[in-house]
C-alpha cells in the first residue's frame, strides 16, 4: 500500500517533523523526515499524538488537526481521583480502610466489597471520591513514567509520632514533579507522643507550607485507628477537587487506564479500568495496551455487576484477549477488526523494540539532547 512521508504527515498534523521522527524512534522505527511510512504506522502515530483521523480511501487519510479534545459544552463534573502516599507504617492502609468505612452506599447495598485496586466512596453530602487502592509512590511514579497521570489529588500521610521520613520526602518530590495538589494528613494524633505542630514545621524545610503557616497546602489531623478527622479530610479533598474543576465528557466512546490486571482462574484475563472520559458499556469493543477485547461483564468495587461505567469510575472488566500492564490506555474502537489491528501493531512494535538494541542507544541520545 502507498504511504506518506514523515514530513508531509507532520504538516497535516501541524506538528514538528522532529517530534514525529522522535516518536517513531521510540516506537522502534528509525526514519528520517523524508522517509515514507505506511498507512497503519501513520494512523497510529496520528492517534498517539491525540489527533482524530479518518481514512478517506485505502491509501489516504484525513487528519483533523484539532487535538481530540472534548467540546466545552460536553463536559460534566466528575469525581476526583485520590492517591494516598507516605512512609511505610505511617498508616496508609489503615487510612484507606477507615475512609472506605465512611461510604454511605456500602451499608445500604449490602454488596461485598472486593479488592479491585481502586474504590469509590459516596459521602454524606452525596459527593463521590475515587481512591486508588495502590498506596505508595512506586505505583504512582510507575504509572506516571508510562504516561498515565491518573491522580488528581495526593493525600500525604505523616505519622505524628514519627515525623518526616525518607519515603515521605520522596512522596513530596514525586507529587511536586507531577504537579498534583497535595493534602497533608497528620495521622496517629491519638498517640500521646504525637506532635502535629512539629510536622508542620518540618514540612517547611521541603517547601510544603500549610495554611496555618501562611501557605496554601491544606492539612488535617486524623487518627485512622480511632477514626477521627475523617470527615474533615473528606471535606478538604472535596474543596480541593472543587478548585480543580474536574470535568469530563461522559457521552462518548470510553477511554481509560489500567490500574491493575491479572489472569484469573475461570474468568480469564481481567483488568481494573479507571474510566477517564466517556462511558464504558457492556458489549463495547476496545484495545488496551497490546491487547484487545469486548466487554463481557463489568464488576464494581462493591462486587456488583454493572452495565455502564462513567468518568472516574473504577471497574473490573472481563473479556480481554490477554493481560495488559498497569498504566496501559484503553480505548473503545468501532469494530473488532480495528481492535485486533491496533493491538497486533502495538505488539509488533513492542516486540521489535524489545529485540532491537539499536533504538535503545538512539533513545539515550534523545534523552541526552532533551
Ligand atoms: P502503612 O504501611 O502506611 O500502610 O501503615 P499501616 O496502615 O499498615 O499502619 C501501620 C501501623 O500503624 C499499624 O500497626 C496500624 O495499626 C498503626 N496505625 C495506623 N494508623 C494509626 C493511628 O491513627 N493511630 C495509631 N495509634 N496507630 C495507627
Ligand atoms: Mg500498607
Amino acid at each position: 500500500p502507498e504511504g506518506i512521508t514523515v514530513g508531509e504527515l507532520a504538516n497535516r498534523m501541524a506538528e514538528k517533523g522532529a517530534d514525529l521522527v522522535k516518536a517513531l524512534f521510540k516506537m522502534g522505527t528509525p526514519v528520517t523526515i523524508n522517509d515514507v511510512i505506511d498507512q497503519d504506522t501513520a494512523e497510529l502515530l496520528v492517534e498517539e499524538f491525540g489527533h482524530r483521523i479518518q481514512r478517506v480511501s485505502e491509501s489516504d487519510v484525513e487528519i483533523d488537526t484539532t487535538a481530540d479534545v472534548d467540546a466545552e459544552d460536553t463536559l460534566k463534573p466528575r469525581p476526583p481521583v485520590v492517591t494516598i502516599m507516605g512512609h511505610v507504617d505511617h498508616g496508609k492502609t489503615s487510612l484507606l480502610d477507615a475512609l472506605r468505612g465512611t461510604d454511605v452506599v456500602a451499608g445500604e447495598s449490602g454488596g461485598i466489597t472486593q479488592h479491585i485496586g481502586a474504590y469509590q466512596v459516596k459521602t454524606k453530602g452525596g459527593d463521590v471520591i475515587t481512591f486508588l487502592d495502590t498506596p505508595g509512590h512506586e505505583a504512582f511514579s510507575e504509572m506516571r513514567a508510562r504516561g498515565a497521570n491518573v491522580t488528581d489529588i495526593v493525600v500525604l500521610v505523616v505519622a505524628a509520632d514519627d515525623g518526616l521520613m525518607p519515603q515521605t520526602i520522596e512522596a513530596i518530590n514525586h507529587t511536586k514533579a507531577a504537579g498534583v495538589p497535595m493534602i497533608v494528613a497528620i495521622n496517629k494524633v491519638d498517640k500521646p507522643e504525637a506532635n502535629p505542630q512539629r510536622i508542620r514545621e518540618r514540612l517547611l524545610e521541603h517547601e510544603v507550607v500549610v495554611e496555618d503557616m501562611g501557605g496554601d497546602t491544606q492539612d488535617v489531623e486524623v487518627s485512622a485507628l480511632k477514626k477521627t478527622g475523617l470527615d474533615d479530610l473528606i471535606d478538604k479533598i472535596l474543596l480541593q477537587a472543587e478548585l480543580l474543576e474536574l470535568r469530563a465528557n461522559p457521552d462518548r466512546d470510553a477511554e481509560g487506564t489500567v490500574i491493575e490486571a491479572q489472569l484469573d482462574k475461570g474468568r480469564g484475563a481481567v483488568a481494573t479500568i479507571l474510566v477517564r472520559r466517556g462511558t464504558l458499556k457492556v458489549g463495547d469493543i476496545f484495545v488496551v495496551g497490546e491487547q484487545s477485547g469486548k466487554v463481557r461483564a463489568m464488576v464494581n468495587d462493591k462486587g456488583q455487576n454493572v452495565k455502564t461505567a462513567g468518568p472516574s469510575t473504577p471497574v473490573e472488566v472481563l473479556g480481554l484477549s490477554g493481560v495488559p500492564m498497569a498504566g496501559d490506555p484503553l480505548s473503545v474502537v468501532e469494530n473488532e477488526a480495528r481492535a485486533r489491528e491496533v493491538a497486533t501493531y502495538r505488539h509488533e512494535l513492542a516486540t521489535r523494540k524489545r529485540t532491537t538494541s539499536a533504538p535503545t542507544s538512539f533513545e539515550h541520545l534523545f534523552s541526552a539532547l532533551n
